[in-house]
């Protein structure tokens, strides 16, 4: 059968993951180092994967609840109840997903009429446009600024509304940049909402990883509760992106909503990671916290040496991601990653994949070891100096 023009336009009108194409050409080299997969180098922490094999041996093996097991959906409230003062309902507030990916699909598709528009503040994850194109909405980018350290502002989203625009996607600490929103910027954020009446999707999963501050939970500014569908999980604060556990919390009909589709489409999430998710909120937090402190020297290590090799790159203050300008080599963002990749068998991400506004940088991400980025940097360095871009 001949495929082509068989397939659904909205399949179709998407492109295959940016990320991806490096992994690719790395897969099938030797010695490469990569700093393209947005993935911890840790293994989740015994006590996390202990008590699923622990699940196991009492037979765990079932299907559970549809919205995920209530003891899980309890931990989770207690936890947003101590961390952040919220108050969600473990009966109809919340929803155990397959990943805050499964989350974001559902929570877009919930809600998206076919016309109605998105924005999405970029560069962002690459989920959110593939997603709201799949629901029969509208992205629509709305390009930060790296004067702004890639933060979003009311000004900036404001000429990008129209009478379709039903719902604002925001994804701080953010993935690709490492940008964080300060209490301040947010609540900016927080007015423009409500005065234009919008729908707030709000995927904190990056949430527990932060540099000098804390996270400012979006659903817990002023009135934001109950307009604010937040987005969270375990894949990289515990380590645990093999498992596919996330959650999404939010007023009962928006959860009711998305709770219907899932589950026709996913039924519930495994019971394993559910179990092993349990855990993680019950005693995996100062594990949790012991790799976050890691991070923060791996950071620190490569945004120093971006600045000694004269990469210009504000200072991340979350997620483990870097995203320097790399516009001085003479090259784009693509031929950059690409002659790398070739040359000194460094992977990381061209910024376009995240969006136009990426342009011109890269994604690095500093889940890997201190010596393995300390080699990738000193790659880094020798490929710039051979190649002489700058003359
Ligand atoms: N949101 C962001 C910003 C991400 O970076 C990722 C994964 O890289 C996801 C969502 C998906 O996470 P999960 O593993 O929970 O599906």
């Amino acid at each position: 059968m001949n495929w082509s023009g068989k397939l659904s336009n909205s399949v179709q009108s998407i492109a295959p993951s940016g990320i991806r194409k490096f992994f690719d050409i790395a897969a099938q080299m030797q010695d490469v180092i990569s700093l393209g997969v947005g993935e911890p180098d840790f293994v989740t922490p015994w006590t996390i994967r202990e008590s699923c094999v622990y699940g196991l041996e009492r037979g765990y093996t079932s299907y559970t609840a549809n919205r995920g097991m209530p003891e899980l959906r309890t931990e989770i409230a207690n936890h947003f109840k101590k961390r952040y003062d919220l108050n969600y309902d473990s009966d109809k507030e919340i929803l155990v997903t397959v990943g805050v990916s499964e989350a974001m699909d559902l929570a877009i598709r919930a809600v998206t009429n076919p016309g109605d528009e998105i924005l999405i503040p970029e560069p962002c994850y690459v989920s959110y446009q593939a997603c709201t194109t799949l629901a029969g909405g509208v992205p629509v980018s709305v390009p930060a600024k790296i004067e702004n350290e890639f933060r979003i502002t009311p000004e900036e989203l404001e000429p990008y509304l129209t009478p379709k625009t039903k719902i604002l996607l925001i994804g701080y600490p953010n993935n690709p940049t490492g940008a964080i929103m300060e209490r301040g910027d947010l609540l900016k954020i927080a007015d423009f909402a409500e005065k234009h009446d919008l729908i707030v999707i709000s995927d904190e999963i990056y949430g527990d990883l932060t540099y000098n501050g804390v996270h400012e939970c979006f659903a817990a500014l002023p009135k934001m509760k109950d307009r604010t569908i937040l987005l969270n999980g375990f894949s990289k604060a515990y380590a645990m992106t093999g498992w596919r556990i996330g959650y999404a919390l939010g007023n009962s009909d928006f959860i009711g909503a998305m709770t219907k589709i899932h589950q026709y489409t996913m039924l519930c999430a495994p019971i394993t990671a559910q179990i092993a998710a349990i855990e993680a909120l019950k005693r995996g937090e100062k594990y949790m916290k012991k790799m976050v402190a890691e991070y923060d020297r791996r950071r620190n290590l490569i945004y120093e040496g971006f600045k000694r090799m004269g990469l210009e790159s504000f200072e991340p203050r979350g997620a483990f991601y870097i995203f320097p300008n790399i516009t001085s080599s003479g090259l784009t963002a693509e031929e950059f990653a690409e002659k790398l990749i070739m040359a000194e068998h460094v992977a990381l991400v061209p910024g376009t994949a995240f969006g136009k506004s990426g342009a011109g940088h890269v994604r690095c991400s500093y889940a890997t070891s201190i010596e393995k980025i300390s080699e990738a940097l000193n790659r880094i360095e020798h490929f710039l100096s051979k190649n002489k871009f700058r003359d």
